[in-house]
Formats: structure tokens, sequence, C-alpha cells
């Protein structure tokens, strides 16, 4: 039964909005000297994520991850692992607080606890035009987990083998020599890249919608630390409308591996694990 409203309801719900976590207070990425350092950059490895599958890329520090839209709209599912202790990993979450629902240029993407640092920053985003459109929906999410066989399941039982979970833990499985059961745990939260999401203004639910990607745009995302890269060409093609089914038009996503021009970025190094001592009080 729902509660009446107290006397003071319209004063309480009155009290305005604080920002959970400023971060005036971070060090801020330095994206136009990165950007600097990749004029004219070769590509010095290269993988496609086939529709409804995943590929995986190693991407040393210091070096950029292009992600781009070839054939056609298409969104993709991302994993960030730290190469050398796949441990470290992408923290959706606290990206996502930190820096909002949707990334583009200038913010970063944090490894999980108890590392907490950038692993990597965005430095260029052909899609930051789109700002955030009439419906609160924005490109780049950080909300979404990733499509999964087990949601499926519990919706409409089915026993689909290609979403983006799926996808990922048998590229991560591929390419580390883990079996799938090793390999699925370390699946996490994804950046989604080029999705169009938000939240329904009336019952607050997560809605995606077509995805205005086309072929030619890219995500650069410069590794602050080695990285391990896993992405999935999602089954829901632009998510125009589902996912988890063979139903969408998919296509390929391309991964190029850009090395910084000779000479630059001399002074830059990784940036450590979290300074918390890690006794919590005892
Ligand atoms: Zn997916």
């Amino acid at each position: 039964m729902t509660k009446s409203p107290p006397e003071d309801a319209q004063s309480r719900r009155a009290v305005k909005p604080v920002i959970c976590y400023p971060v005036d207070a971070l060090p801020s990425a330095p994206v136009a000297d990165y950007v600097a350092a990749f004029i004219g950059a070769p590509i010095v490895a290269s993988a496609t994520a086939a529709p409804r599958e995943a590929a995986a890329i190693r991407v040393p520090a210091g070096h950029v991850l292009r992600i781009s839209s070839v054939g056609g709209p298409q969104v993709g599912d991302l994993n960030l692992f730290n190469a050398n202790n796949l441990q470290e990993r992408f923290y959706s979450g606290k990206t996502r607080a930190l820096h909002g629902a949707h990334v583009s240029t200038g913010d970063r993407l944090w490894s999980q606890l108890p590392y907490l640092r950038p692993i990597a920053t965005i430095i260029a985003d052909t899609l930051d035009w789109y700002g955030i459109d009439d419906f609160g929906g924005s490109v780049h999410d950080v909300i979404g987990t990733r499509c999964d066989p087990y949601t499926g399941n519990l919706l409409g039982g089915t026993q689909y083998h290609h979403c983006c979970h799926s996808n990922l833990t048998r590229a991560l499985a591929d390419e580390t020599g883990l079996s799938l059961a090793e390999a699925e745990p370390l699946v996490h939260d994804v950046l989604n890249v080029f999705m169009c999401t938000g939240f329904t203004r009336d019952t607050g639910q997560y809605f995606m919608k077509a995805s205005p990607v086309r072929p030619g745009d890219y995500l650069d995302i410069f590794a602050e630390i080695e990285l391990l890269a896993v992405l999935s060409a999602c089954p829901g093609g632009d998510c125009s409308a589902e996912h988890s089914s063979d139903t969408a038009a998919c296509y390929p996503l391309q991964m190029d591996v850009l090395a910084p021009r000779a000479g630059a970025l001399t002074d830059w190094t990784s940036p450590p694990v979290n300074q918390y001592d890690g006794s919590h009080g005892r």
C-alpha cells in the first residue's frame, strides 16, 4: 500500500541535488597532448569483430585503440583488461558515477577496486555532436551491462548463444587460453560503444534507440596502461528494435591500434594504481 505523502512532501522534493563526485579534483587528462601525438599516426595492429561475434586486441600503453563503424550502423560492447593482470578491469559503475551515464572526449575509463585508476582516456569521438536528445538519450553508455543469455532466458525462456556476454567470453578464452568457465567470470559490464540510450522520464526504465552512428564514425581510446580490449558486435545491430536474437541487421566493427608519433609522449608514464592503503581500518 502506498503511504500518503507527508505534509512537507513538496519541500522535501524541492531540495536541490548535489553532484556526488565533483570531478574538478581529478587531474585532468592532457587530451590536447594525446591528440597531437597521434596526428598521422600509423596503424600497427587491427582486428575485426564480425557481426554477432567478438574480437580481442592488445593495445600497448601510450597507444590508441580506434573503434570504427564499418558497413552499417552497429553498436559494440567493450571490455577492457589490464593485459598483464586480468583481475584489473574496466569499472563501468564508477566511471558512470564520476563522468555521467554517457562518456565522450576527455572522459576517463576507470578500473575497479582496489586498483581504481584511469586505464584509458577518450581522446576523440566523432559522435560528440549528438549531445543529449529530447528523450534524454545520448551515446556511448556506461549504464547497460551487456546483453546476456541469462536475462534472455529469464524473460523469454530462450537459449541464445550470441549475446555480447557469450561473444566476449569466447573471444577472451580464445585470446588468453583460458577455458570458457575461467573466462566467463572475468567478463564485466561494458562501455556500450555507439549505443544510444537513456532512462524514460515517466517510468525511469532503461531505453535504447537507433544509434546515430554511420560508417566512418569512430571513437579513439588512449591506453593509459597496456590493455587487452575485447569488443562484441552486439546482436542488436544499431539497437533500434531488439537484441538477444538474430533478428536485427548486424555489421562488423573495426579495431585499429595507432602508435604515437616518434618522439611524442616521451615524458608520459602510466598512472599508478590507487594509493588507498587497503587496511580498512584494521
Ligand atoms: Zn549486446
